[in-house]
């Protein structure tokens, strides 16, 4: 679907959504795996301040927009996860293997077999634009289908920032003109490369200063190993249901005594679960099926290029970044594999098969390097390709948008939220840090909408004394200070995130009671905390122990 979506948005953006989530949800494809790039590739890669944010603050703040859940962990489970952390083999990178985080639902006993609810952003869209639970749309959110952005104007003129003004759609043959204050765009790493060259008549160096720094195109080499098996009990089948696992591995390929790679790549395993990662040349079959994939990271490539065609489109050349070591890491990379399904046949008691050209050959218990083969998909099979508008690298120079995503030349009130601003292509499924990048540019652009009101109902037949934790500590968003509530009355905080309510009798209780508490929520108290054995209140005024707010 190619959409235009508009958000004006006047102060608080309603009751409906966290602003965030709704840039996150615009800009989201459906996925399977979420998962965090690791520590020592942010800071080996990424600008610190982005490394800090995410790891203090919004990667936390994405995987709860998202909802990600793990599924059950019975003792089977365990004993596999187990069993694959102890690495006995010294030459093998050590592993942290835990489970697969993944937006939607699992259904025990068959965890991961999740056909029903794989996450789609747009569900919420519409939500957002037509199931408004006052009966009116909201006045600030717009989405417009079929209208292709085709540039932004005015014309970006060398080493001078001026303000777009217009985001130019097409509609058929015809161009129409949408007034705007802000543009973030996030058409994806090649259509947001092909708008900012659009909008500059077909060369980037109408920007200024960019040169070098545009149209990196860059995707990660995914390898992958797959083969079906048999549970030797086929009721095990049932127990065990699907595993997704995944752990961070680090390269550590030495070279006449000297380490020349140690970075870090992703594993993954699917066992007989529904999954996107390649299956090599196994063809579907009813048994279940092994595949471990591997995502090895790379560097921006600087001969990649994004360019527009006679009509207009983008083309692009692609190649993968040079790598003098790929032949050692794979070999690494399929020890590693043996090591993994041998592992498995051990816990299980399972039985690999192995396909040939003459069909299925005896069952094997166990697995060698010739017995599997170590594939490599191609470029943008799972959408991963990024970079085209990059961040600053990690020594913080350099990138086409700074470090909160504003554009740094060309245009003072244009962002940039997709893949286009990685400046690496880590060994990650990239959707978990584009969400925490997108909750984070909200947050820039929009700073207080992500504090919502929370009102607070005295349903009880007495005072009543709240302390909140963590409300918004100045006079505008309300009390910070126990504040009191007669009978009947109410008050209100605003918060950002779920909250804890500590609810006494007075001033002098010991004793009290919680209560969690949500942005954007009323919460009704009806049970009166106990009561203070010797209270003082009545020699002390009440007034000096409450925050009288306006
Ligand atoms: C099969 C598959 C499985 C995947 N599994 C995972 C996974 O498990 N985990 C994970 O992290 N990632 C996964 N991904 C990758 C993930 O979906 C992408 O990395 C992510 O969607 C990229 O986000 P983006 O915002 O950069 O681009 P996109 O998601 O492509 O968003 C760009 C949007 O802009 C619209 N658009 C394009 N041009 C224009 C224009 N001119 N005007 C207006 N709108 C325009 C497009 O229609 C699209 O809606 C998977 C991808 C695929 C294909």
């Amino acid at each position: 679907m190619v959409d235009c979506t508009v958000l004006e948005v006047e102060g608080q953006y309603g009751d409906c959504l966290h602003l965030g989530e709704i840039f996150y949800r615009i800009i989201e494809r459906w996925v399977d795996f979420f998962c965090r790039i690791s520590f020592d590739t942010l800071k080996a890669e990424f600008p610190s301040t982005i490394k800090d944010a995410l790891l203090t603050e919004y990667y936390r703040k994405a995987e709860e927009v998202l909802q990600l859940e793990y599924p059950i962990t019975k003792p089977p489970h365990q004993a596999l996860i187990d069993r694959l952390n102890l690495q006995l083999d010294q030459g093998l990178p050590s592993t942290q293997w835990e489970w697969g985080r993944i937006a939607s639902q699992f259904r025990d006993p068959k965890n991961y077999d999740f056909a029903a609810g794989a996450y789609s952003p747009i569900d919420t869209l519409l939500e957002a634009t037509m199931n408004d639970p006052t009966g009116k749309k909201d006045p600030n959110f717009r989405t417009i289908l079929n209208a292709p952005v085709a540039r932004l104007e005015p014309q970006p003129t060398p080493d001078q920032l001026s303000s777009v003004t217009h985001v130019v759609v097409r509609d058929g043959d015809t161009e129409r003109k949408i007034a705007c204050k802000k543009v973030v765009l996030c058409a994806g790493s090649i259509e947001s490369a092909a708008i900012l060259l659009r909008s500059a008549d077909g060369d980037i160096s109408n920007f200024g200063g960019v040169e070098g720094e545009f149209g990196r195109i860059t995707d990660h080499h995914i390898l992958s190993v797959a083969m079906p098996f048999i549970y030797r009990n086929m009721d095990d089948r049932d127990l065990i249901g699907g595993m997704k696992l995944q752990t961070d591995i680090q390269f550590n390929i030495v070279k006449d005594g000297k380490v020349v790679d140690n970075t870090v790549a992703l594993a993954n395993i699917s066992l007989d679960a529904v999954s996107f990662l390649p299956r090599n040349d196994v063809s579907d079959s009813l048994l279940p099926m092994l595949i471990i994939a591997y995502i090895v990271p790379s560097a921006l490539v600087p001969t990649n290029k994004v360019e527009l065609n006679p009509d207009n489109e983008p083309q692009i050349h692609v190649s993968w970044a040079d790598d003098d070591i790929f032949e050692e890491k794979q070999k690494v990379l399929k020890d590693f594999a043996v090591d993994i399904m041998n592992k498995i046949v051990d816990v299980y008691d399972i039985r690999f098969a192995k396909i040939t050209s003459a069909g299925y050959q005896p069952l094997l218990h166990k697995i060698t390097v010739d017995d599997i083969h170590l594939s490599q998909a191609g470029a943008g099979v799972v959408a991963h390709e990024l970079g085209t508008i990059p961040m600053p690298g990690a020594g913080g120079s350099g990138g086409m948008v700074d470090t909160d995503l504003h554009m740094k030349y060309g245009w003072r009130n244009v962002s940039v939220c997709d893949l286009s601003v990685f400046p690496y292509s880590a060994a990650a499924n990239p959707s978990l840090t584009l969400a925490a990048l997108a909750l984070r540019l909200a947050d820039r652009l929009y700073p207080d909408p992500k504090y919502s009101p929370l009102t607070v109902y005295n349903l009880t037949g007495d005072s009543i004394l709240i302390n909140m934790t963590n409300s918004k500590h100045t006079k505008k968003f309300g009390p910070e200070l126990p504040i009191t509530i007669h009978k009947g009355g109410s008050a209100t905080w605003q918060i950002e995130t779920r909250e804890a309510m500590y609810i006494y009798h007075c001033k002098c209780a010991e004793e009290f009671l919680v209560q969690m508490v949500y942005p954007g929520t009323n919460a009704m108290v009806v049970n009166l905390p106990p009561k203070a054995e010797i209270c003082m209140c009545n020699s002390t005024p009440l007034s000096e122990f409450r925050t009288t707010f306006s």
